[in-house]
């Protein structure tokens, strides 16, 4: 069963290509019936908007945004909102998709959706950012909603653009609404745990990983007597950086998009956090040697966790890499034919449908949350976090041994399976 990559408007950019070659060799290998795999390689629903603000300067700048729902037959749609000059419909109907995937991978009652602006944060002062994203809002609401679809932040936005959205969103209901968005800051009805949560479930499934590496015998691996690169140092790499560094792991090189560090003696992960805190980079950091962000990946380590974008690694760099293990903290940062040398290599690839779903996890927990109005521990967040990524881990792990394939292809069948039986149950409207 072969299908065609055409999907119209939607297939052009290379993560859509990617994403959509992914799901068809899952569906393949699962031999998933080919009406249902047909739906799933286009998204339910797609707006694209224009997006005019008044700069500082006075004068009215037009941005292009999206708002993409990929498959909500398990809930309401959920998924960040990305500010980058290479946004575009077709990667952020690829990245609503993945959305799909991750929130029926580990069992969450929601949909997949994302959304994106085509601009460049770096770009736009305070004022601009704000204008910017209240009127985003006002532009796709008919498409938002606690019941219908579920924004949060992704690159280049943060707690303060859903505290925007959140209140734009609420002014037009004239009460709060605090279940429309998540990743909002505490005081508007965040969760704990939610700006730590993708960084943290990036490391608990490598600890899972390493765990059925040394029971399997297929590596022997002790994670306080291993060495990790990161790439990325926002909130997931930042965050997946301590993490490591707390259990012992010594995180040997990072970088971002200015530039990397690299120090074979580990680099010292708090006294680096404080200084991207104040100098908004890793580059000019003391106590590690300066290397370029394309250095990093060719750096030998036993764990590398990618954590910037998507397509970072492809079949031009991927010799380079050095690793036993690979925890996908980006959303698609390997091509699939580069997946494809480092499965065959023997990397263990923990992919990024599971390894960051911590966010949208603990984006539930802050839903769920909102709508009781009744709000948890950070301790009660992260035990029920770690409890939701053990379940997804082992599920994942018995279908890479129930298929024969590695743990990407089980993830996605083991995300489809539950896709496929709620929308055979569903049936097809009208
Ligand atoms: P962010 O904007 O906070 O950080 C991105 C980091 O990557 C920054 O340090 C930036 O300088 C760096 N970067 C950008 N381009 C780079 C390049 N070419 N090389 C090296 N570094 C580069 O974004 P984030 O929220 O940390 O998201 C990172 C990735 O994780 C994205 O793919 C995002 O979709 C994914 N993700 C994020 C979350 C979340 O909760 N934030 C959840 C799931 C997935």
């Amino acid at each position: 069963m072969t299908h065609s990559l055409d999907s119209g408007i939607w297939s052009t950019s290379p993560l859509y290509k990617n994403a959509s070659a992914d799901l068809e060799l899952a569906a393949n290998l699962m031999g998933l019936d080919k009406n249902v795999l047909e739906r799933l390689r286009k998204p339910k629903r797609a707006m694209a908007v224009s997006i005019p603000v008044r700069m500082d300067d006075g004068s009215v700048k037009v941005f292009e945004g999206y708002r993409v729902q990929h498959n909500t037959t398990l809930g309401p749609g959920k998924g960040g909102i990305r500010f980058h000059p290479e946004v575009n419909i077709s990667e952020v109907s690829a990245l609503a998709m993945l959305m799909s995937f991750k929130c029926s991978l580990v069992g969450l009652p929601l949909g997949g959706a994302k959304g994106g602006i085509r601009v460049d944060p770096r770009q736009l002062s305070r004022a601009e950012h704000q204008a910017l994203m209240r009127r985003y809002t006002m532009e796709i609401i008919t498409m938002i909603g606690p019941e219908k679809d579920i924004p949060a932040p992704d690159v280049g936005t943060d707690g303060q653009h859903m505290a925007w959205m959140m209140d734009t969103y609420s002014m037009g209901k004239g009460y709060s609404v605090p279940g429309v968005v998540t990743g909002k800051p505490l005081d508007i009805g965040g969760s704990l745990g939610r700006p730590e949560s993708t960084g943290r479930g990036v490391v608990y499934v490598i600890e899972h990983a390493i765990e059925m590496l040394n029971r399997q015998k297929k590596a022997s691996i002790q994670l306080n007597a291993s060495t990790a690169t990161v790439q990325g140092f926002g909130k997931v790499g930042a965050v997946a950086a301590e993490e490591l560094h707390q259990r012992g792991c010594k995180v040997i090189a990072v970088s971002d998009f200015y530039g990397g560090l690299h120090n074979p003696k580990g680099i010292d992960i708090p006294a680096l956090v404080r200084y991207v805190d104040q100098n908004r980079s890793v580059v000019g950091f003391p106590g590690a040697e300066a290397i370029s962000g394309e250095d990093l990946l060719g750096v030998a380590c036993d764990i590398f966790v990618p954590a910037a974008i998507d397509g970072v690694v492809t079949m031009d760099n991927v010799h380079k890499i050095k690793t036993k293990i690979i925890s996908e903290g980006a959303n698609g940062p390997i091509t699939s034919d580069a997946q494809k040398v480092l499965e065959e290599k023997g990397v263990t690839i923990i992919p990024d449908v599971l390894a960051n779903a911590g966010g949208v996890i603990v984006s539930y927990f802050e839903w769920v949350q909102g709508l009781q109005m009744f709000f948890w521990s950070e301790d009660e967040v992260n035990e029920k976090l770690g409890q939701v990524m053990a379940r997804a881990f082992n599920r994942v792990a018995e279908a890479s041994e129930r298929y024969k394939c590695g743990l990407k292809t089980a993830a996605l069948i083991t995300s489809v399976e539950r896709i496929n039986r709620a929308m055979l149950l569903r049936g097809l409207f009208p």
